[in-house]
Protein backbone atom coordinates (compact mmCIF):
# COMPACT_ATOMS: atom_id res chain seq x y z
CA UNK A 1 0.00 0.00 0.00
CA UNK A 2 1.35 3.42 -0.74
CA UNK A 3 1.41 6.39 1.68
CA UNK A 4 -1.64 7.86 0.55
CA UNK A 5 -3.90 4.71 0.12
CA UNK A 6 -2.64 3.89 4.08
CA UNK A 7 -3.44 7.52 5.28
CA UNK A 8 -6.78 7.18 3.35
CA UNK A 9 -6.79 3.59 5.33
CA UNK A 10 -6.18 4.46 8.68
CA UNK A 11 -8.92 7.84 8.74
CA UNK A 12 -11.39 5.23 7.37
CA UNK A 13 -10.43 2.96 10.01
CA UNK A 14 -10.63 5.42 12.71
CA UNK A 15 -13.50 6.60 11.39
CA UNK A 16 -15.35 3.06 11.53
CA UNK A 17 -13.77 2.49 15.21
CA UNK A 18 -16.24 5.17 16.17
CA UNK A 19 -19.16 2.66 15.48
CA UNK A 20 -17.73 0.68 18.41
CA UNK A 21 -18.00 1.07 22.18
CA UNK A 22 -14.71 -0.31 22.93
CA UNK A 23 -11.37 -1.37 21.67
CA UNK A 24 -11.16 -4.50 20.06
CA UNK A 25 -9.02 -7.41 20.59
CA UNK A 26 -6.86 -9.52 17.84
CA UNK A 27 -7.46 -12.36 19.89
CA UNK A 28 -11.20 -12.71 20.70
CA UNK A 29 -11.66 -12.37 16.79
CA UNK A 30 -8.99 -15.07 16.56
CA UNK A 31 -10.30 -18.03 14.41
CA UNK A 32 -13.64 -16.14 14.14
CA UNK A 33 -15.45 -16.58 11.01
CA UNK A 34 -18.01 -14.88 9.51
CA UNK A 35 -19.60 -15.63 5.82
CA UNK A 36 -21.60 -12.42 3.86
CA UNK A 37 -23.83 -13.79 1.58
CA UNK A 38 -24.27 -10.75 -1.58
CA UNK A 39 -22.26 -8.37 -2.71
CA UNK A 40 -24.28 -5.82 -3.33
CA UNK A 41 -24.74 -2.14 -1.94
CA UNK A 42 -25.77 -4.00 1.68
CA UNK A 43 -22.89 -7.13 1.86
CA UNK A 44 -20.00 -5.63 0.25
CA UNK A 45 -19.87 -2.55 2.73
CA UNK A 46 -20.77 -5.09 5.50
CA UNK A 47 -17.75 -7.36 4.63
CA UNK A 48 -15.30 -4.74 4.24
CA UNK A 49 -16.31 -2.90 7.91
CA UNK A 50 -16.37 -6.04 9.55
CA UNK A 51 -12.53 -6.19 8.50
CA UNK A 52 -11.69 -2.34 9.46
CA UNK A 53 -13.65 -2.32 12.52
CA UNK A 54 -11.83 -5.53 13.70
CA UNK A 55 -8.70 -4.06 12.16
CA UNK A 56 -7.99 -6.58 9.47
CA UNK A 57 -8.30 -9.54 12.37
CA UNK A 58 -11.61 -10.93 11.29
CA UNK A 59 -11.56 -13.88 8.73
CA UNK A 60 -14.38 -12.62 6.49
CA UNK A 61 -15.66 -14.52 3.49
CA UNK A 62 -18.10 -12.93 0.44
CA UNK A 63 -19.95 -15.10 -1.63
CA UNK A 64 -21.02 -13.34 -4.63
CA UNK A 65 -21.57 -15.55 -8.02
CA UNK A 66 -20.70 -12.21 -10.44
CA UNK A 67 -17.73 -11.04 -11.25
CA UNK A 68 -17.27 -7.38 -11.20
CA UNK A 69 -20.22 -5.36 -8.90
CA UNK A 70 -23.39 -3.67 -11.20
CA UNK A 71 -25.18 -0.51 -9.75
CA UNK A 72 -28.68 -0.30 -10.11
CA UNK A 73 -28.58 3.21 -8.75
CA UNK A 74 -28.10 4.79 -12.62
CA UNK A 75 -28.91 1.73 -14.68
CA UNK A 76 -31.86 3.46 -15.47
CA UNK A 77 -29.31 6.01 -16.90
CA UNK A 78 -28.23 3.12 -19.57
CA UNK A 79 -31.72 2.93 -20.18
CA UNK A 80 -31.95 6.25 -21.54
CA UNK A 81 -29.08 6.27 -22.94
CA UNK A 82 -26.28 8.51 -21.62
CA UNK A 83 -24.58 6.22 -19.93
CA UNK A 84 -23.12 2.45 -20.29
CA UNK A 85 -23.70 -0.16 -18.41
CA UNK A 86 -19.46 -0.20 -17.72
CA UNK A 87 -19.87 3.20 -16.23
CA UNK A 88 -22.23 1.84 -13.58
CA UNK A 89 -19.72 -1.38 -13.12
CA UNK A 90 -16.88 -1.70 -10.72
CA UNK A 91 -13.79 -5.04 -9.91
CA UNK A 92 -14.37 -6.78 -6.83
CA UNK A 93 -11.00 -7.73 -6.77
CA UNK A 94 -10.32 -4.61 -4.63
CA UNK A 95 -12.15 -6.15 -1.39
CA UNK A 96 -9.37 -8.71 -1.62
CA UNK A 97 -6.85 -6.49 -2.43
CA UNK A 98 -7.06 -3.32 0.01
CA UNK A 99 -9.11 -5.25 2.95
CA UNK A 100 -8.48 -9.06 2.70
CA UNK A 101 -12.05 -9.66 2.38
CA UNK A 102 -11.94 -13.69 1.00
CA UNK A 103 -13.85 -13.61 -2.38
CA UNK A 104 -15.79 -16.62 -3.41
CA UNK A 105 -17.63 -16.53 -6.82
CA UNK A 106 -20.24 -18.97 -6.49
CA UNK A 107 -24.28 -19.11 -5.27
CA UNK A 108 -24.81 -19.85 -1.74
CA UNK A 109 -27.62 -22.64 -2.53
CA UNK A 110 -28.44 -23.90 1.09
CA UNK A 111 -27.72 -22.79 5.12
CA UNK A 112 -27.84 -24.95 7.49
CA UNK A 113 -28.76 -22.43 10.87
CA UNK A 114 -27.92 -25.35 13.35
CA UNK A 115 -24.65 -26.64 12.26
CA UNK A 116 -23.79 -23.11 11.45
CA UNK A 117 -22.69 -23.94 7.23
CA UNK A 118 -23.49 -22.32 3.83
CA UNK A 119 -23.29 -24.86 1.03
CA UNK A 120 -22.10 -23.57 -2.38
CA UNK A 121 -23.04 -23.86 -5.44
CA UNK A 122 -19.66 -25.90 -6.69
CA UNK A 123 -20.57 -28.26 -3.82
CA UNK A 124 -18.02 -27.01 -1.05
CA UNK A 125 -19.09 -25.37 2.46
CA UNK A 126 -18.22 -22.82 4.95
CA UNK A 127 -18.25 -23.14 8.46
CA UNK A 128 -19.71 -19.51 9.92
CA UNK A 129 -19.33 -18.13 13.65
CA UNK A 130 -21.84 -14.95 12.35
CA UNK A 131 -23.57 -14.91 8.66
CA UNK A 132 -24.47 -11.89 6.96
CA UNK A 133 -27.87 -12.11 4.60
CA UNK A 134 -28.14 -9.39 1.91
CA UNK A 135 -29.18 -11.59 -1.01
CA UNK A 136 -31.55 -8.45 -2.56
CA UNK A 137 -34.99 -9.40 -4.18
CA UNK A 138 -36.47 -11.63 -6.31
CA UNK A 139 -39.30 -11.13 -8.31
CA UNK A 140 -42.63 -12.88 -7.75
CA UNK A 141 -43.67 -13.45 -11.61
CA UNK A 142 -45.96 -15.80 -10.68
CA UNK A 143 -48.11 -13.17 -9.45
CA UNK A 144 -48.52 -11.90 -12.67
CA UNK A 145 -50.04 -14.59 -14.97
CA UNK A 146 -48.05 -14.95 -17.89
CA UNK A 147 -45.31 -13.24 -17.35
CA UNK A 148 -42.50 -16.23 -16.10
CA UNK A 149 -43.47 -17.66 -19.53
CA UNK A 150 -43.24 -14.08 -21.06
CA UNK A 151 -39.67 -13.63 -18.96
CA UNK A 152 -38.04 -16.90 -20.07
CA UNK A 153 -38.60 -15.83 -23.51
CA UNK A 154 -37.15 -12.60 -23.65
CA UNK A 155 -40.13 -11.07 -24.38
CA UNK A 156 -40.36 -9.17 -20.95
CA UNK A 157 -37.87 -8.21 -19.00
CA UNK A 158 -37.77 -5.95 -15.31
CA UNK A 159 -34.68 -4.73 -15.20
CA UNK A 160 -34.70 -4.12 -11.42
CA UNK A 161 -31.36 -5.65 -11.09
CA UNK A 162 -28.58 -4.30 -13.48
CA UNK A 163 -27.06 -6.05 -15.93
CA UNK A 164 -28.06 -8.41 -18.84
CA UNK A 165 -31.88 -7.45 -18.40
CA UNK A 166 -30.86 -3.91 -18.77
CA UNK A 167 -29.41 -4.46 -22.04
CA UNK A 168 -32.20 -6.36 -23.24
CA UNK A 169 -34.86 -3.44 -22.38
CA UNK A 170 -32.81 -0.41 -24.15
CA UNK A 171 -32.65 -2.79 -26.99
CA UNK A 172 -36.26 -3.36 -27.01
CA UNK A 173 -36.99 0.54 -27.07
CA UNK A 174 -34.12 1.38 -29.53
CA UNK A 175 -36.22 -1.46 -31.95
CA UNK A 176 -39.49 -0.16 -30.92
CA UNK A 177 -40.77 2.16 -34.18
CA UNK A 178 -41.59 5.55 -33.48
CA UNK A 179 -44.80 6.16 -32.38
CA UNK A 180 -44.98 3.26 -30.09
CA UNK A 181 -45.48 2.52 -26.44
CA UNK A 182 -43.86 1.46 -23.77
CA UNK A 183 -45.22 1.01 -20.43
CA UNK A 184 -43.95 -0.11 -17.33
CA UNK A 185 -46.28 -1.36 -14.53
CA UNK A 186 -45.44 -0.74 -10.72
CA UNK A 187 -46.72 -3.04 -7.84
CA UNK A 188 -48.13 -2.21 -4.77
CA UNK A 189 -45.36 -0.83 -2.71
CA UNK A 190 -43.26 -1.71 -0.54
CA UNK A 191 -40.62 -2.88 -3.75
CA UNK A 192 -37.21 -2.18 -4.50
CA UNK A 193 -36.08 1.93 -4.93
CA UNK A 194 -39.75 3.52 -4.64
CA UNK A 195 -38.90 6.35 -7.16
CA UNK A 196 -37.04 3.67 -9.39
CA UNK A 197 -40.12 3.35 -11.79
CA UNK A 198 -41.08 6.85 -12.24
CA UNK A 199 -37.00 8.35 -12.91
CA UNK A 200 -37.24 5.34 -15.27
CA UNK A 201 -40.13 7.14 -16.93
CA UNK A 202 -38.56 9.57 -17.42
CA UNK A 203 -35.18 8.60 -18.80
CA UNK A 204 -37.37 6.73 -21.52
CA UNK A 205 -39.13 9.70 -22.18
CA UNK A 206 -36.23 11.71 -22.79
CA UNK A 207 -35.08 9.13 -25.20
CA UNK A 208 -37.89 9.12 -27.03
CA UNK A 209 -38.14 12.92 -27.05
CA UNK A 210 -34.85 12.94 -28.42
CA UNK A 211 -35.20 9.96 -31.23
CA UNK A 212 -38.85 8.95 -31.28
CA UNK A 213 -40.78 11.53 -30.80
CA UNK A 214 -44.49 10.46 -31.39
CA UNK A 215 -44.14 7.43 -29.28
CA UNK A 216 -45.34 7.10 -25.70
CA UNK A 217 -44.65 6.11 -21.89
CA UNK A 218 -47.57 5.18 -20.05
CA UNK A 219 -46.37 4.71 -15.92
CA UNK A 220 -49.45 2.02 -14.63
CA UNK A 221 -49.16 2.17 -11.12
CA UNK A 222 -51.27 -0.14 -8.80
CA UNK A 223 -50.49 2.45 -5.67
CA UNK A 224 -52.89 5.41 -5.40
CA UNK A 225 -50.76 7.88 -6.17
CA UNK A 226 -46.78 8.15 -7.00
CA UNK A 227 -45.14 6.44 -3.95
CA UNK A 228 -42.04 8.83 -4.23
CA UNK A 229 -41.36 12.70 -4.55
CA UNK A 230 -44.73 12.72 -6.24
CA UNK A 231 -45.11 16.47 -6.75
CA UNK A 232 -41.65 16.36 -8.58
CA UNK A 233 -42.28 14.22 -10.52
CA UNK A 234 -45.40 15.27 -11.99
CA UNK A 235 -44.02 19.02 -12.10
CA UNK A 236 -41.32 17.55 -14.61
CA UNK A 237 -43.75 15.22 -16.41
CA UNK A 238 -46.08 18.24 -17.19
CA UNK A 239 -43.40 20.14 -18.14
CA UNK A 240 -40.60 17.99 -19.49
CA UNK A 241 -42.53 15.16 -20.88
CA UNK A 242 -46.02 16.52 -21.76
CA UNK A 243 -47.65 14.38 -24.28
CA UNK A 244 -45.08 11.60 -23.99
CA UNK A 245 -45.49 10.66 -20.26
CA UNK A 246 -49.36 9.62 -19.23
CA UNK A 247 -50.04 8.35 -15.42
CA UNK A 248 -52.68 6.06 -14.52
CA UNK A 249 -52.72 5.21 -10.53
CA UNK A 250 -55.16 1.86 -9.49
CA UNK A 251 -53.73 0.08 -12.20
CA UNK A 252 -52.65 -3.04 -10.88
CA UNK A 253 -51.42 -5.82 -13.46
CA UNK A 254 -52.75 -9.11 -13.68
CA UNK A 255 -51.65 -10.68 -16.54
CA UNK A 256 -49.32 -10.07 -19.30
CA UNK A 257 -49.82 -11.68 -23.32
CA UNK A 258 -46.79 -10.76 -25.35
CA UNK A 259 -47.87 -12.01 -28.31
CA UNK A 260 -50.93 -9.38 -28.61
CA UNK A 261 -48.80 -6.67 -26.31
CA UNK A 262 -51.39 -6.94 -23.74
CA UNK A 263 -51.75 -6.25 -20.20
CA UNK A 264 -54.47 -6.95 -18.06
CA UNK A 265 -55.29 -5.60 -14.58
CA UNK A 266 -57.51 -6.25 -11.65
CA UNK A 267 -60.42 -3.65 -12.40
CA UNK A 268 -59.33 -1.48 -14.93
CA UNK A 269 -59.50 -2.43 -18.75
CA UNK A 270 -56.63 -3.66 -20.52
CA UNK A 271 -53.65 -1.81 -22.06
CA UNK A 272 -51.88 -2.05 -25.24
CA UNK A 273 -48.33 -1.57 -25.43
CA UNK A 274 -45.21 -2.47 -28.08
CA UNK A 275 -42.39 -2.50 -25.37
CA UNK A 276 -43.83 -4.30 -21.82
CA UNK A 277 -41.87 -3.48 -18.53
CA UNK A 278 -43.95 -5.18 -15.97
CA UNK A 279 -42.58 -5.15 -12.98
CA UNK A 280 -44.65 -7.67 -10.18
CA UNK A 281 -44.12 -7.88 -6.79
CA UNK A 282 -41.16 -8.39 -4.65
CA UNK A 283 -39.26 -10.52 -2.05
CA UNK A 284 -36.57 -11.20 -0.25
CA UNK A 285 -33.76 -13.42 -2.38
CA UNK A 286 -34.68 -17.11 -2.69
CA UNK A 287 -31.99 -17.92 -0.68
CA UNK A 288 -33.35 -16.33 2.94
CA UNK A 289 -36.89 -17.45 2.03
CA UNK A 290 -35.48 -21.02 1.45
CA UNK A 291 -33.97 -20.61 5.27
CA UNK A 292 -37.17 -19.58 6.95
CA UNK A 293 -35.81 -16.22 7.68
CA UNK A 294 -38.80 -14.52 5.99
CA UNK A 295 -41.52 -14.43 8.44
CA UNK A 296 -43.12 -11.42 7.73
CA UNK A 297 -45.88 -10.25 5.08
CA UNK A 298 -46.92 -13.44 4.29
CA UNK A 299 -43.24 -14.77 4.21
CA UNK A 300 -41.91 -12.43 1.42
CA UNK A 301 -39.43 -10.18 4.11
CA UNK A 302 -36.87 -10.84 6.84
CA UNK A 303 -38.31 -9.66 10.00
CA UNK A 304 -34.93 -8.42 12.00
CA UNK A 305 -33.68 -6.96 15.45
CA UNK A 306 -33.56 -3.56 14.14
CA UNK A 307 -30.80 -2.78 16.25
CA UNK A 308 -28.41 -5.10 15.29
CA UNK A 309 -30.27 -6.05 12.16
CA UNK A 310 -30.04 -9.67 13.83
CA UNK A 311 -32.47 -11.93 12.45
CA UNK A 312 -35.61 -12.29 14.32
CA UNK A 313 -35.56 -16.41 13.82
CA UNK A 314 -32.37 -17.22 13.56
CA UNK A 315 -29.55 -16.63 16.01
CA UNK A 316 -26.17 -15.04 14.79
CA UNK A 317 -27.97 -14.67 11.27
CA UNK A 318 -28.10 -11.11 9.84
CA UNK A 319 -30.42 -9.75 7.27
CA UNK A 320 -29.72 -6.11 5.51
CA UNK A 321 -30.47 -4.48 2.56
CA UNK A 322 -33.54 -5.00 0.63
CA UNK A 323 -34.38 -8.24 2.31
CA UNK A 324 -35.55 -6.78 5.47
CA UNK A 325 -39.19 -6.60 6.67
CA UNK A 326 -38.67 -2.33 6.85
CA UNK A 327 -39.66 0.06 9.52
CA UNK A 328 -42.07 2.59 8.62
CA UNK A 329 -40.60 5.45 6.18
CA UNK A 330 -37.30 3.07 5.30
CA UNK A 331 -37.16 2.38 1.76
CA UNK A 332 -35.87 -0.11 0.27
CA UNK A 333 -32.56 1.48 -1.41
CA UNK A 334 -28.40 1.16 -1.94
CA UNK A 335 -28.09 4.08 0.24
CA UNK A 336 -30.13 2.43 3.32
CA UNK A 337 -28.54 -1.10 2.71
CA UNK A 338 -24.98 0.81 3.15
CA UNK A 339 -25.96 1.97 6.16
CA UNK A 340 -27.66 -1.15 7.43
CA UNK A 341 -24.32 -2.80 6.77
CA UNK A 342 -22.29 -0.78 8.77
CA UNK A 343 -24.83 -0.88 11.69
CA UNK A 344 -24.75 -5.08 11.91
CA UNK A 345 -20.81 -4.88 10.57
CA UNK A 346 -20.29 -2.95 14.65
CA UNK A 347 -23.16 -5.26 16.12
CA UNK A 348 -21.23 -8.47 15.25
CA UNK A 349 -17.47 -7.18 15.98
CA UNK A 350 -18.94 -6.01 19.64
CA UNK A 351 -20.64 -9.36 19.96
CA UNK A 352 -16.98 -11.43 19.02
CA UNK A 353 -15.67 -8.95 21.71
CA UNK A 354 -18.29 -9.03 24.21
CA UNK A 355 -18.51 -5.15 24.02
CA UNK A 356 -22.01 -4.00 24.44
CA UNK A 357 -24.03 -3.51 21.04
CA UNK A 358 -24.40 -0.27 20.12
CA UNK A 359 -27.97 0.94 22.00
CA UNK A 360 -29.00 4.11 19.45
CA UNK A 361 -27.93 3.78 15.57
CA UNK A 362 -28.43 5.82 13.23
CA UNK A 363 -29.46 5.61 9.98
CA UNK A 364 -29.25 8.00 6.30
CA UNK A 365 -30.85 8.27 3.42
CA UNK A 366 -30.63 9.68 0.19
CA UNK A 367 -32.53 8.72 -3.01
CA UNK A 368 -32.02 10.66 -6.44
CA UNK A 369 -33.71 10.23 -9.19
CA UNK A 370 -32.29 12.04 -12.93
CA UNK A 371 -35.13 13.53 -14.70
CA UNK A 372 -33.27 13.58 -18.03
CA UNK A 373 -29.53 13.11 -18.54
CA UNK A 374 -28.39 15.66 -16.35
CA UNK A 375 -30.91 17.31 -14.10
CA UNK A 376 -32.12 15.58 -10.51
CA UNK A 377 -34.14 15.90 -7.81
CA UNK A 378 -33.57 14.06 -4.46
CA UNK A 379 -35.36 12.92 -0.94
CA UNK A 380 -33.46 12.50 2.20
CA UNK A 381 -33.78 11.50 5.51
CA UNK A 382 -32.67 10.44 9.16
CA UNK A 383 -33.82 7.82 10.80
CA UNK A 384 -32.94 7.11 14.64
CA UNK A 385 -33.38 3.72 16.71
CA UNK A 386 -36.58 4.34 19.05
CA UNK A 387 -35.38 2.01 21.98
CA UNK A 388 -38.61 2.06 23.78
CA UNK A 389 -40.52 0.94 20.29
CA UNK A 390 -37.10 -1.46 19.09
CA UNK A 391 -38.23 0.20 15.52
CA UNK A 392 -36.42 2.99 13.78
CA UNK A 393 -38.50 6.64 13.60
CA UNK A 394 -37.59 9.41 11.70
CA UNK A 395 -35.95 12.13 13.09
CA UNK A 396 -38.20 15.08 13.28
CA UNK A 397 -37.29 17.77 10.85
CA UNK A 398 -34.34 16.07 9.33
CA UNK A 399 -34.11 15.24 5.48
CA UNK A 400 -35.53 17.02 2.70
CA UNK A 401 -36.83 17.30 -0.44
CA UNK A 402 -35.54 18.90 -3.64
CA UNK A 403 -37.13 22.91 -4.65
CA UNK A 404 -36.78 21.16 -8.40
CA UNK A 405 -34.31 19.59 -11.13
CA UNK A 406 -30.86 21.41 -11.23
CA UNK A 407 -27.60 20.46 -12.85
CA UNK A 408 -26.21 21.30 -9.12
CA UNK A 409 -28.20 17.94 -8.13
CA UNK A 410 -26.90 16.17 -10.67
CA UNK A 411 -23.18 16.92 -10.00
CA UNK A 412 -24.15 15.57 -6.47
CA UNK A 413 -26.05 12.52 -7.87
CA UNK A 414 -22.94 11.66 -9.74
CA UNK A 415 -20.61 11.98 -6.53
CA UNK A 416 -22.67 10.29 -4.22
CA UNK A 417 -22.75 6.90 -6.67
CA UNK A 418 -18.77 7.32 -7.39
CA UNK A 419 -18.47 7.33 -2.64
CA UNK A 420 -20.92 5.02 -1.89
CA UNK A 421 -19.18 2.39 -4.79
CA UNK A 422 -15.80 3.22 -2.94
CA UNK A 423 -16.97 3.03 0.31
CA UNK A 424 -18.42 -0.62 -0.86
CA UNK A 425 -15.42 -1.77 -2.73
CA UNK A 426 -12.11 0.40 -2.26
C1 LIG B 1 -33.57 1.02 -11.46
C2 LIG B 1 -33.11 1.16 -10.05
C3 LIG B 1 -32.62 2.37 -9.59
C4 LIG B 1 -32.19 2.51 -8.27
N1 LIG B 1 -31.70 3.72 -7.85
C5 LIG B 1 -31.29 3.86 -6.57
C6 LIG B 1 -30.72 5.09 -6.12
O1 LIG B 1 -30.60 6.05 -6.89
N2 LIG B 1 -30.30 5.18 -4.84
C7 LIG B 1 -30.39 4.13 -3.98
O2 LIG B 1 -29.98 4.28 -2.83
N3 LIG B 1 -30.94 2.95 -4.37
C8 LIG B 1 -31.38 2.78 -5.63
N4 LIG B 1 -31.89 1.57 -6.04
C9 LIG B 1 -32.11 0.49 -5.05
C10 LIG B 1 -30.85 -0.33 -4.78
O3 LIG B 1 -30.36 -0.88 -5.98
C11 LIG B 1 -31.16 -1.46 -3.80
O4 LIG B 1 -31.88 -0.96 -2.72
C12 LIG B 1 -29.87 -2.09 -3.30
O5 LIG B 1 -29.22 -2.72 -4.40
C13 LIG B 1 -30.13 -3.08 -2.18
O6 LIG B 1 -28.94 -3.66 -1.75
P1 LIG B 1 -28.92 -5.21 -1.36
O7 LIG B 1 -27.55 -5.50 -0.85
O8 LIG B 1 -30.09 -5.55 -0.53
O9 LIG B 1 -29.15 -5.97 -2.75
P2 LIG B 1 -28.26 -5.97 -4.07
O10 LIG B 1 -27.48 -4.74 -4.19
O11 LIG B 1 -29.16 -6.38 -5.18
O12 LIG B 1 -27.24 -7.16 -3.83
C14 LIG B 1 -27.66 -8.49 -3.72
C15 LIG B 1 -26.50 -9.37 -4.18
O13 LIG B 1 -26.71 -10.69 -3.68
C16 LIG B 1 -26.30 -11.62 -4.65
N5 LIG B 1 -27.00 -12.86 -4.32
C17 LIG B 1 -28.32 -13.11 -4.31
N6 LIG B 1 -28.57 -14.38 -3.93
C18 LIG B 1 -27.37 -14.94 -3.66
C19 LIG B 1 -26.97 -16.22 -3.23
N7 LIG B 1 -27.84 -17.19 -3.00
N8 LIG B 1 -25.64 -16.47 -3.07
C20 LIG B 1 -24.72 -15.48 -3.32
N9 LIG B 1 -25.05 -14.24 -3.73
C21 LIG B 1 -26.36 -13.98 -3.91
C22 LIG B 1 -26.68 -10.97 -5.98
O14 LIG B 1 -25.89 -11.49 -7.03
C23 LIG B 1 -26.40 -9.50 -5.70
O15 LIG B 1 -25.13 -9.11 -6.12
C24 LIG B 1 -32.28 1.40 -7.39
C25 LIG B 1 -32.78 0.17 -7.84
C26 LIG B 1 -33.19 0.04 -9.17
C27 LIG B 1 -33.70 -1.28 -9.65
Amino acid sequence: MNRRGFLKAGVKAGAAAALLSGPVSAFAMRGAKVVVIGGGYGGATAAKYMRLLSGHTLDVTLVEPQKEFISCPLSNLVLGGSRTLADISRPYATLEKHHGVRLVHEMATAIDTTARTVRLSGGSQLRYDKLVLSPGIDMALDSIEGLADANAAGQIVQAWKAGAETLMLRRQLEAMPDGGVYAITIPEAPFRCPPGPYERACQVAWYFRQFKPRSKVLVLDANQDVVSKPALFKKVWDEQYKGIIEYRNQHKAVAVSPKDGLIRFDVQGDVKADVINALPAMRAGKIALQTGLANMANNRWCGVNYQSFESAVAKDVFVIGDAIQVAQLMPKSGHMANNHAKVAAAAIVAQLNGLDVNPAPMLTNTCYSYVDDRHVVHVASVHEYVAAERTFKVVQGSGGLSAGPTELEGRHANTWARSIWADMLE
